[in-house]
């Protein structure tokens, strides 16, 4: 096997060609700043507003009610520490769940060393949220509950609109990390009910370091990043224009492909499921019959380590990832793992694969051929490994 085979769309995808086509004039000859009065500033200005315009329209959002920024994380942050701080406010209670991406965790526990109460709530062991869990959780001086759309590891996708409904009877505004279901599944901010919503542009295969944030026009949100004034005073710094135009380009042809692509994709990833769940002593993280993101699955393998399956799957030419491709380098098992009732030990033994565009059914059935071997062997080297078998072990 020569050709690599890559199998981690939810870490990042290619910029596909059509996208870097339409960015590329953005960068020489049309290379105006997006603020400046004369022709080639007017001309940035509109390829901008054409830009947020695609993503509004994709979205079910008013133009403005977009702004643009650096990123999935970036926007994450903003939701977060932005709205919190909306209006002057410097205390508050705000809910987030403990499958969420460190993009929002993070920011959630710098709030709770500066004046905010947070909690978090778990999902439960099917990997989804529940409407009454939060319910529970909620008091009167919740601010904002931020719960995401498709988990980033499980691929389950989460009950927005209910959870959405919880939040705003108890007057909280609610916020939802999108940047798994952009472009993959139907994304309506009015339907979902979400006061904001977080995008990025390089899962969707378009350019890295762009993302954008949705904000309801009634949503109060402090700036974090302050400066000239860019987008609506919400984002300082001269745009990316280059980036929107690729993000927009990207987002289209996602919603042109869609309804045959998802199939396509839920078709390879349910041969993916089955595959690996033929290997004994295998299992399915997250349950298989809840609402899914139509490209990742991730799996538990008895026995053996995450990260060795990962490197002796990448010498063969197969690159999946373990745990969270963000968190790799640490060997914290994943949050979001021990969170739905993964025991620790087999938490170290996750597998995360995910299809996408360029992913065909042959580099399907390559992958479940290289697997079962390499899982094989790594078994036998684990001196555990027949008392795991036997169950006296988990
Ligand atoms: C990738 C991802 C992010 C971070 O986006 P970046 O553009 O890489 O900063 C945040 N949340 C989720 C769910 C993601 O999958």
């Amino acid at each position: 096997m020569s050709q690599r085979v890559y199998l981690d769309y939810a870490a990042t995808t290619p910029v596909d060609p059509r996208v870097v086509e339409e960015m590329l004039p953005y960068f020489t000859e049309r290379f105006g700043n997006a603020n400046s009065l004369y022709s080639s500033g007017r001309e940035a200005a509109t390829a901008l507003a054409d830009a947020r315009q695609v993503l509004a329209d994709s979205i079910g959002a008013k133009p403005d009610e977009i702004v643009f920024t650096s990123g999935g994380t970036e926007s994450d942050n903003m939701a977060l520490i932005g709205i919190a701080r909306g209006g002057g406010r410097t205390s508050g209670h705000v809910v987030v769940s403990a499958i969420e991406h460190h993009a929002v965790l993070e920011p959630a526990h710098w709030l709770a060393k500066h004046g905010y109460e947070v909690t978090e709530l778990a999902p439960r062991e099917d990997g989804l949220v529940r409407a009454e869990d939060l319910e529970r959780v909620m008091r009167e001086d919740t601010i904002l509950v931020s719960t995401m759309h498709g988990n980033n590891e499980l691929g389950t996708i989460q009950p927005i609109r209910e959870l959405a409904e919880v939040a705003h009877a108890a007057g909280a505004l609610f916020h939802t990390d999108a940047a798994q279901t952009l472009g993959k599944v139907d994304l309506d901010v009015g339907e979902l009910g979400v006061d904001a919503a977080s995008f990025s542009s390089h899962k969707i295969h378009g350019p890295k370091g762009m993302g954008a944030l949705f904000v309801r026009r009634a949503a109060r949100m402090a700036p974090l990043i302050m400066g000239g004034g860019q987008e609506s005073k919400k984002r300082s710094g001269t745009q990316n224009v280059s980036g929107a135009v690729g993000m927009a380009a990207a987002l289209r042809l996602m919603d042109e492909e869609r309804p045959e692509e998802s199939e396509r994709l839920r078709s390879l990833r349910d041969r993916l499921i089955d595959g690996v769940l033929d290997i004994e002593l295998t299992s399915l993280n997250g349950a298989r019959d809840v609402p899914r993101l139509p490209h990742v699955a991730n799996f538990i393998l008895k026995g053996v380590e995450g990260e060795s399956v990962l490197l002796r799957l990448d010498a063969k030419g197969f690159e999946v990832s373990t745990g969270s491709a963000c968190s790799s380098g640490s060997l914290k098992p994943s949050h979001v793992l021990l969170s739905i009732g993964c025991p620790q030990e087999e938490a170290h033994g996750s597998m995360r694969v995910s299809v996408g565009r360029f992913t065909t059914e042959d580099d399907v059935e390559a992958f479940l051929e290289a697997l079962p071997p390499i899982v094989e062997q790594l078994r036998g080297m684990n001196p555990l490994w027949e008392r795991i078998r036997s169950g006296e072990l988990g």
